[in-house]
């Protein structure tokens, strides 16, 4: 009896394992603080992910004109421009050029104690490319940037 009982928490505890391995994790978490820092520095989006999403939380308690936050995702090269654009587009646009056909996704500009999430098509992105994801709060992208690899 014992044994079978053992057996059986043996079979829960492999069938549980096996589960967790199959499924990709399709979406992560990235918090941003008042200290102008992200608590990522890479995202690593798995090929089998159709969609992938980003879920921000400014953690900080300053407010969105001060220490606006958001997450924005570009090619590598695409970066300085996006980012140029974005300070000339200003606050009244959350820092963002509209529909910048070179933004691949974004979140909302967020202040502290705000979230928001945004999904993609992971057909948007290309094996081999360089990813950036970064912050366009003017003077924010020098310390709040990572890498998103496919
Ligand atoms: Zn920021």
């Amino acid at each position: 009896m014992t044994k079978n009982l053992f057996r059986s928490a043996i079979l829960i505890v492999s069938v549980a394992l096996v589960g967790s391995a199959a499924a990709a994790d399709c979406e992560t978490t990235v918090e941003a603080n008042d200290a102008m820092q992200y608590n990522t520095s890479e995202i690593t989006v798995d090929q089998s992910c159709q969609e992938f999403t980003v879920h921000l939380k400014h953690v900080g308690k300053l407010p969105v004109a001060s220490m606006g936050h958001n997450w924005v995702l570009s090619k590598t090269a695409d970066v300085e421009a996006v980012s140029k654009d974005a300070i000339a587009a200003g606050a009244g646009n959350g820092y963002l050029k509209a529909d910048d056909s070179r933004v691949i996704a974004h979140t909302k500009l967020l202040g502290g104690g705000e979230e928001d999430s945004v999904t993609f098509e992971t057909s948007k992105l290309k094996s081999g490319e360089d990813y950036e994801f970064f912050c366009s709060f003017p003077g924010h992208h020098a310390l709040m940037k990572g890498h998103l690899k496919f």
